[in-house]
């Protein structure tokens, strides 16, 4: 497959500006968890983390929590010069409607974001159902995105079938979970058969065979969440850098994404992780004359992997500066992260 995407910076654009940041993996629905109640008891593996903090949280959203949770997350990552969003969203009681609530917010804020609903077995026929709906109805009424699914380990072989078929007769690809832990080792057999080029496997950490897709490595989430490092360099697949729902800061990503490579290999450059970065781009072709003007120059791996706090001073998406000055031009970002500290009370009190 093509691995091919154009640089971030280079001789075409003036010192200190870049091309689109691309955030390949987020949960736009995870920005009002931060300060949640502590969890009933402390969780001692991934699944445990699962079951007591995220299953919980994303049971309890609704449409108006998802809205201010995807307008924080959207300000967020344009203050940070990350113009493009691959999001994948669960809201188990708020399923219909979700992703169109989310491209909105998106686009009141002036980021682009490709949206997916992640299917799953978890909460029974009628919410996979209503979670493979949700993908179809936005999709052919012309939602930007890909088919979405949890990961193998929460969908029969009924309902991954049924995802990939409506990928597949959508033309689009599935935006999935794969091998994020030890106990979903079992996904690269499972998917062997199935994947596309179009496919967008988030993890990969424990993944045992070639799959076909683009690779999003979230380094700093897999450390959070202990799993282990996806070694993202030994794939042959195109990588591409992910926040999973821990904000929308690519540069600093691409920092935790070098050193995290350089623990495993001392022989490591700051060029992998860069390539990484860059690659983001291929996910949103649209976003191809986004420009974001930097407060620091050279705009290079080497330089920027260890100057950390460099922020945009302009942002232009689709030709228009929606952050100018360091400053969101489209919403005011006291107003937003006020409205999206009460709807985070609303959802901690259901908890
Ligand atoms: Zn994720």
């Amino acid at each position: 497959m093509s691995t091919a995407a154009p640089g971030l910076a280079g001789p075409a654009l003036e010192p200190g500006v870049t091309r689109a940041m691309v955030c390949g993996h987020h949960h736009l629905y995870s920005a009002l968890a931060r300060g949640m109640p502590a969890p009933p008891r402390t969780p001692h593996d991934f699944q445990e983390i699962l079951e007591l903090v995220w299953w919980r949280l994303d049971c309890a959203l609704d449409l108006e929590m998802i809205r201010w949770s995807a307008m924080l997350g959207a300000l967020e990552a344009l203050e940070r010069g990350t113009t493009a969003i691959v999001d994948h969203h669960a809201s188990p009681n708020a399923i219909e409607g979700s992703l169109s609530v989310i491209a909105d917010a998106c686009a009141e804020v002036g980021v682009r974001v490709s949206c997916c609903y992640e299917v799953t077995d978890r909460n029974g026929p009628d919410g996979m159902r209503a979670g493979l709906a949700e993908n179809e109805h936005f999709l052919r009424s012309g939602g930007r995105g890909l088919v979405g699914a949890h990961a193998c380990f929460t969908l029969c072989e009924a309902t991954l079938e049924a995802v990939a078929g409506l990928a597949s007769d959508l033309g689009r690809g599935v935006h999935i979970h794969v091998a994020e832990d030890r106990m979903d080792s079992a996904a690269g057999e499972r998917l062997e058969a199935m994947t596309t080029d179009d496919w967008l496997l988030a993890h990969c950490v424990h993944l045992d065979r070639p799959l076909r897709g683009t690779v999003a490595h979230n380094p700093r989430s897999n450390m959070n969440n202990a799993v282990g490092y996806a070694r993202p360099a030994r794939l042959a697949n195109r990588v591409v850098l992910g926040t999973d729902g821990i904000g929308g800061d690519m540069l600093e990503e691409f920092r935790i994404a070098y050193v995290r490579h350089r623990e495993d290999d001392v022989t490591a450059t700051p060029d992998a992780a860069w390539s990484w970065l860059e690659s983001g781009s291929a996910l949103f072709p649209e976003a191809a004359a986004d420009r974001v003007r930097w407060s620091y120059e050279p705009i290079d791996p080497w330089h920027l992997a260890f100057t950390p706090g460099v922020q945009p001073i302009e942002v232009v998406v689709g030709g228009e500066v929606v952050l100018r000055d360091g400053r969101p031009t489209r919403v005011d970002p006291l107003e937003v992260r006020a409205r999206a500290r009460e709807q985070a009370e609303r959802l901690w009190a259901r908890l």
